[in-house]
C-alpha cells in the first residue's frame, strides 16, 4: 500500500516535470509564427538614427514597427493567436480588452479574416483609439476604470458566448508573433548586441528575448517602462506578480497588470531581461519631440521610452550595433500639439 502511494508520487512529480518541459517555449514557436502570419503581416522596415548614433558613439537602429497598418507591433501576435484557432473557434468568434492596441490588432486581423471581433475596455482609454477601434468594425464593450476590470467582462462573454479571448501579452502564440520581431532584427544587422524593448506585460521583450538569446545569448536585452505603475519592474523585485494603481501617464500602452496568475511572460522576462529602466515623464515627452524633431516621426510614449534610454545615456557605451524596437504611433493628435508647444 505504502509503496504504490509512493510510486503514485513519484509519477505524479515525473509527469508534471515532462508537461512543463512541454510547455517551455522554444525558437521554433516562432519561426512557426513567422510562416504562419506572413501572409498579412508586412516585415517592418528598419534604419539607422544617424543622431542617435552619433550620440551613443556606436550604429543605433530603429526597427519601425509603428509601420504597421494598426500603427504597433501587435498585429503579430494577434495573427498568431487567431491564425492558429480551430474553424469552429473562428465561428464563434474572439474577444479581447487592452489599452488599445492589443483591441486594435485583434479587430484587424479578425476583419481581415471574417471573424467577429468583440473589444472590451476601461474608459481610461484615449478617444483616438476607440474612434479606431469603431472604424475597424470591432463591437465595443466600454466597462471599469482599469484594464483589469475591463478583463474581467471580457472572461464573463467568454463564458457566455464561447468567444475565445485573445490574451494580450501571456500566451505562447501572442508571444510567438511579437518573437518574429527579433527574427527580422537578426536579419538586417547580424551583429546587434544590444535591443532596447519597452516593456509592459512582458510578450514583446519575451519573444524578442527568446529569439534573440536562442542566437546568442550574449545579446543585451534592455527592457523600459515608464516610473510610475512600472508592474513588471515591481514584480520583478518582489519574486512574484504584483498589482499596482494605474496612474496617468504619456506611455498609455504600457498601463495594465501583469496577471497575479501569469503563466509565461513573468518568467521568461525574468530570463531574457538582462536591465530594466524607468523612463520619467519629462523624458518621455523629450523623446517624443525628439523622434519628430530629428527623424520627422511621431510615436508614442511607450515607443519613446527606448528612445529615452539612449537620449539620457543609460545603454552602456560598448561595442556593436543598438537596436530600438519603435513599438507603435497611436498618440492623441491634442498631445502631440502640446509636445510641439512645450518641448520642441
Ligand atoms: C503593448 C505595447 C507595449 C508593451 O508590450 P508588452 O508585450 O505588453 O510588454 C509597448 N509599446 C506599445 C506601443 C504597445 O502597444
Amino acid at each position: 500500500m505504502r509503496v504504490s502511494t509512493l510510486l503514485l508520487y513519484l509519477g505524479g512529480i515525473v509527469l508534471n516535470h515532462l508537461q512543463s518541459i512541454e510547455k517551455e517555449m522554444s525558437i521554433r514557436h516562432i519561426w512557426e509564427a513567422r510562416k504562419r502570419i506572413a501572409r498579412i503581416i508586412n516585415r517592418t522596415p528598419l534604419i539607422q538614427s544617424f543622431v542617435l548614433s552619433e550620440l551613443a558613439g556606436r550604429p543605433v537602429y530603429l526597427k519601425l514597427e509603428n509601420t504597421h497598418d494598426i500603427g504597433a507591433f501587435k498585429v503579430r501576435g494577434a495573427a498568431n493567436k487567431i491564425l492558429s484557432l480551430s474553424d469552429e473557434e473562428k465561428k464563434r468568434g474572439v474577444a479581447t480588452f487592452s489599452t488599445g492596441n492589443h483591441g486594435m490588432a485583434v479587430a484587424y486581423v479578425a476583419r481581415m479574416l471574417g471573424i467577429e471581433a468583440v473589444v472590451c475596455i476601461s474608459h481610461r482609454v484615449p478617444k483616438a483609439k476607440v474612434d479606431s477601434l469603431k472604424r475597424l468594425n470591432a463591437k465595443i464593450e466600454i466597462y471599469g476604470e482599469s484594464q483589469d476590470e475591463a478583463g474581467k467582462r471580457c472572461y464573463e462573454l467568454e463564458k457566455e458566448k464561447g468567444l475565445t479571448l485573445i490574451e494580450p501579452f501571456d500566451d505562447p502564440y501572442v508571444i510567438g508573433g511579437q518573437g518574429t520581431i527579433g527574427l527580422e532584427i537578426l536579419e538586417d544587422i547580424p551583429d546587434v548586441t544590444d535591443i532596447i524593448v519597452p516593456l509592459s506585460g512582458g510578450g514583446l521583450l519575451s519573444g524578442i528575448g527568446l529569439a534573440v538569446k536562442s542566437n546568442d545569448p550574449r545579446i543585451r536585452v534592455t527592457g523600459v517602462s515608464m516610473e510610475k505603475s512600472a508592474v513588471m519592474h515591481e514584480s520583478l523585485k518582489a519574486g512574484k506578480p504584483v498589482k499596482l494603481e494605474e496612474s496617468e501617464t504619456l506611455a498609455d500602452s504600457l498601463l495594465g497588470g501583469i496577471g497575479l496568475d501569469n503563466k509565461h511572460t513573468f518568467r521568461m522576462v525574468q530570463r531574457y531581461m538582462d536591465a530594466n529602466l524607468l523612463i520619467s515623464e519629462k523624458d518621455i515627452a523629450l523623446s517624443m519631440a525628439f523622434m519628430m524633431d530629428k527623424h520627422r516621426m511621431i510615436i508614442e510614449g511607450a515607443a519613446a521610452t527606448g528612445v529615452a534610454a539612449l537620449l539620457t545615456n543609460q545603454i552602456p557605451r560598448q561595442e556593436g550595433a543598438v537596436a530600438v524596437v519603435i513599438s507603435g504611433q497611436n498618440v492623441d493628435l491634442s498631445l502631440i500639439y502640446k509636445i510641439i508647444q512645450n518641448y520642441v
